[in-house]
């Protein structure tokens, strides 16, 4: 039994259900079941909330929310050798748990959760930033969801919550900081995974703001953030030349040096430029 439910440690799940972990599906479990309780909890009041959660594993997370309370969990994975163990928790905890098999990336959950919805997942990095991406990026605004309590390596959670003029500020900080407050909460060494993988971890919060921080077109802000940082070490005058042939007055109009290059550039003067170029 456990620390946070009456179910089997961790450990003894993974060996009943032969849940060996496969690095192809980017498989590092954490057995600490405190420790998923801990993240759980940084998803904020789950109570009243349907929770999505990707790549429940053997479902240390799963029972975190649960056990914080949360109304609803939808968890879907992509390794059908987890559901015997998913079904357990389900058990457990009646009408709370659906368990969906599948690949996240092809699935839309929506139909499955009412709201108001948070997520929280630890997933396989290159899966969570291209969920990421997509969760920052609806046509619509704001999103489906309330918050977002994912783990990264943590060289990815600090290119999220990086500031102006630092290695780690790009597209990704300002897709995620402009519709969203991102902070990281937890930070993790390999050693809390099993197996323990290369790099240390970090558990960012994103909760959605009612509306973007600044004005700016989506579609445009996202032009002249990928020009401007795919040529990084370029002036913008050079780097956004592709942008507006006056390129130069708009840079000066929206508060920007030519001569300056994007990682200097601050969300707020990013989405000054975006409207500028939109002038007639
Ligand atoms: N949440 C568990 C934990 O914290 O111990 C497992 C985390 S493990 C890093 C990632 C999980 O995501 C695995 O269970 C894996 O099978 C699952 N997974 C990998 N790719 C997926 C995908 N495309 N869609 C859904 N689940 C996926």
């Amino acid at each position: 039994m456990s620390g946070i439910d009456n179910l089997p440690s961790l450990a003894s799940v993974i060996a009943t259900h032969g849940l060996s972990a496969r690095k192809s599906l980017g498989q590092n479990f954490l057995l600490d079941l405190n420790l998923t309780a801990k993240i759980a909890r940084q998803a904020g009041d789950l109570t009243g909330c349907d929770v999505l959660e990707i790549g429940p594993g053997p479902g240390g997370l799963t029972r975190g929310l649960l056990a914080s309370g949360a109304r609803r969990v939808l968890a879907i994975e992509k390794d059908a050798r987890c559901l015997p163990a998913l079904a357990e928790i389900a058990d457990a905890y009646p009408g709370q748990l659906q368990v969906i098999e599948g690949d996240a990336l092809a699935i839309d959950p929506l139909a499955h959760l009412t709201p108001p919805i948070r997520v929280a997942a630890n997933l396989p990095y290159n899966v969570g930033t291209e969920l990421l991406v997509r969760w920052l990026t609806p046509k619509e605004w704001p999103p489906f969801w309330q918050s977002l309590t994912l783990m990264f390596q943590r060289e990815v959670a600090q290119r999220i919550v990086a500031e102006p003029g630092s290695k780690a500020y790009g597209r990704l900080a300002l897709l995620a900081q402009w519709r969203a407050d991102a902070r990281i909460v937890i930070n993790l060494p390999p050693e809390a995974f099993t197996p323990p993988p290369k790099v240390s971890s970090a558990v960012v919060h994103l909760t959605a703001l009612p509306e973007p921080r600044f004005p700016a077109d989506a579609a445009t802000l996202s032009r002249i953030v990928a020009a401007g940082f795919n040529q990084r070490r370029k002036m913008l005058r050079s780097s956004l030349k592709g942008i507006a042939p006056d390129i130069e007055d708009r840079l000066i109009a929206s508060g920007i040096k030519p001569t300056e290059r994007a990682e200097q550039v601050s969300l707020e003067q990013f989405c000054a430029l975006a409207r500028a170029v939109l002038q007639p």
